[in-house]
């Protein structure tokens, strides 16, 4: 395949970009050192640019900046994004973070390196059925147990775990959740700290087709509480991009 460069009109685009974000990321980084120090184990975490609103502008931006992780949500605009960072030679570690319907695995499973977002045992046997390599997934686990939030109960993960056991194609690196929009401080570090527990619950087993090591929890307006609380994997779109336009 041709490999193709910006535009000169796309590169000018893209420095404005990283005027914009290149200081949230010294800010993100900056928390990273200061408030992930007390439960992450040494382990430093990482930074996922989510970016389901975003350009090529904004995304050559963050990659020019050192972000090679990117977030995405929806299929179509996901696989458009894939093979725009293929023609400009770029590697990407690419992450999917939305809900994923079964008859949509068939067309993206290949082209995600993590999946955020294993909610339900029926993806896992899609995925199993219709990968080409194993899938580093987080389990997304809805530890609020607020209705609308997709995932497994805290509890199911007991008879999750040795369900998932059986598909050679799914390999748990983490614990995910999302916490309920509404939530105060105190209610964060209650959610993000369970989350912790149970990784370490289930880290600690030894399970064949782990090692669940990580926590993908934090999200532009509760990030920092999720580092305070372990968080090895911090998915942040909306701040990055507050000095845009
Ligand atoms: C959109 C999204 C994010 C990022 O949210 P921001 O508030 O924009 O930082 C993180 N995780 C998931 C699952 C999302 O859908």
């Amino acid at each position: 395949m041709t490999q193709t460069s910006p535009s000169q009109e796309l590169q000018e685009e893209v420095s404005r970009c990283k005027e914009a974000i290149a200081p949230k990321l010294t800010q993100i980084q900056k928390n990273i050192q200061t408030l992930g120090q007390k439960n992450s184990k040494g382990q430093s975490a990482q930074v996922l640019a989510v970016t389901k609103t975003v350009g090529l502008a904004e995304m050559l931006a963050l990659y020019q900046l050192g972000i090679h992780n990117f977030g995405e949500n929806r299929v179509e605009i996901f696989l458009d994004k894939v093979q725009a960072f293929k023609n400009f030679g770029l590697p990407v570690t690419w992450h999917y973070i939305g809900r994923i319907q079964s008859r949509q695995v068939k067309k993206i499973i290949d082209h995600i390196d993590v999946l955020h977002s294993l909610d339900r045992l029926s993806l896992a046997k899609e995925i199993q059925k219709r990968a080409s390599h194993p899938i580093n997934c987080f389990l997304e686990v809805n530890v609020s147990g607020e209705d609308s939030k997709a995932g497994f109960e805290a509890e199911e993960l007991e008879e999750v775990f040795p369900l998932l056991g059986q598909y050679d194609k799914i390999r748990i690196v983490g614990l995910m959740t999302m916490a309920p929009i509404s939530a105060k401080e105190d209610d964060l570090h209650q959610i993000f700290g369970r989350l912790r527990q149970l990784r370490d619950k289930w880290s600690a087993q030894n399970l064949p087709n782990g090692p669940i090591n990580q926590l993908s929890m934090g999200m532009s307006r509760d990030y920092p509480i999720a580092l305070e609380e372990g968080s090895t994997i911090i998915r942040v779109g909306t701040y990055l991009y507050q000095d845009l336009n």
